[in-house]
């Protein structure tokens, strides 16, 4: 390790959060690092455990044990994915970082080509998925809809069909790591930092083991982050309709009165008013759950509380000598 300094390898981390995934974590491995191996760069492995009830950290120690390149994080509990992967962001040292998903539906073979874009200069490489393989296609339309309707409603440009499979350079994930909100919707965070972003296409393959972690509710909790994280347009909606029902109902007066006063129709109060006050009712107990929701999300971000414990941490030989040195 002498010269550290001036022929150093540029290292590339490689940030892979797991939530039960024994089964397939050593199939990942072998994969990640022969679809790497012919790179010109060092490698870095940063495991989250995010709180497994089988023996997923076991997994990692033992690959640990063989290969000081990667650094184990042990979280206290089960913190959800997109904090996970900020724990492994936070202690990525590489010059560039790749987050990839431990059941290897993001392939590892795509590593070099993310590289490759990295080296031709680019800050954020965007995987951008064509074909999704063995998901129903409930999931794919749901997914495909929602991924243009966040587009058409956020403020910031969402790239679409596009998970948080990608490849930050070092600027892009510093910029990131400064985000250190509560509520993370980490693909928007990612489209937030701006930089230079390409985007190169795969196709994703099936789960290797195992089962999506991703409920139905689970998703549907995913997508309402990912729209108040990133658009306030459903409070404002909450007021255009609010005006527009106002609106209405001067209209439905006026003709009632109108109408008694032309005709003298006898006017018909009750199914009118239990019209009326549903309909006005609906409406705003809508637009109070809207502001609900953004003001439990101001009340989550106030608490101030860390993203995620560390209860354990094997650090990676990279990270012990930063360690040593700063010490
Ligand atoms: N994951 C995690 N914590 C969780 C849920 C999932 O770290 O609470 C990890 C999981 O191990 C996988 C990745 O996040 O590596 C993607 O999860 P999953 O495959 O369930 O999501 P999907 O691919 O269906 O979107
Ligand atoms: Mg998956």
């Amino acid at each position: 390790m002498n010269n550290k300094e001036t022929n150093r390898k540029k290292i590339l981390s490689i940030v892979a959060p797991a939530y039960n995934e024994s089964t397939g974590l050593d199939e990942f491995y072998s994969r990640l690092i022969s679809a790497t191996k012919d790179l010109d760069l060092d490698l870095e492995i940063i495991y989250v455990n995010d709180g497994s009830q089988d023996n997923t950290l076991e997994r990692m120690c033992k690959q640990r044990s063989d290969d000081p390149r990667i650094t184990v994080i042990d979280l206290s509990r089960n913190f959800g994915k997109e904090i996970a992967l900020t724990a492994g962001l936070d202690y990525a040292l590489g010059d560039a970082v790749v987050v990839i998903d431990t059941d290897l539906q993001d392939p590892p073979e795509l590593i070099p080509e993310l590289v490759a874009r990295w080296l031709d200069g680019n800050d954020v490489v965007n995987a951008k998925r064509i074909k999704r393989k063995g998901e129903s296609w409930f999931k794919k339309f749901t997914s495909f809809m929602y991924y243009r309707f966040l587009f058409q409603l956020s403020d910031i440009k969402i790239p679409k069909d596009t998970g948080d499979f990608r490849l930050l350079n070092r600027d892009a994930l510093d910029a990131l790591l400064k985000l250190r909100e509560k509520h993370r919707y980490m693909k928007g965070l990612f489209a937030w930092v701006g930089y230079s972003q390409v985007e190169v296409t795969y196709e994703r393959d099936e789960r290797y083991a195992g089962n999506t972690k991703w409920g139905f509710w689970g998703l549907v909790n995913l997508a309402f982050e990912g729209l108040t994280s990133f658009s306030v347009l459903p409070l404002r909606l909450a007021s255009m309709v609010g005006v527009l029902s106002a609106f209405l109902a001067i209209i439905f007066g006026v003709l009632i009165i109108t109408k008694k006063f032309l005709y003298g129709d006898p006017v018909a109060g009750y199914p009118s008013l239990v019209v009326l006050i549903t309909f006005i009712g609906g409406i705003q107990l809508l637009a109070l759950g809207v502001i609900g929701e953004y003001l439990g999300r101001v009340f989550n971000e106030t608490k101030n509380r860390p993203l995620y414990i560390v209860k354990n941490m094997q650090r990676s030989l990279y990270l012990s000598e930063q360690e040593d040195n700063k010490s």
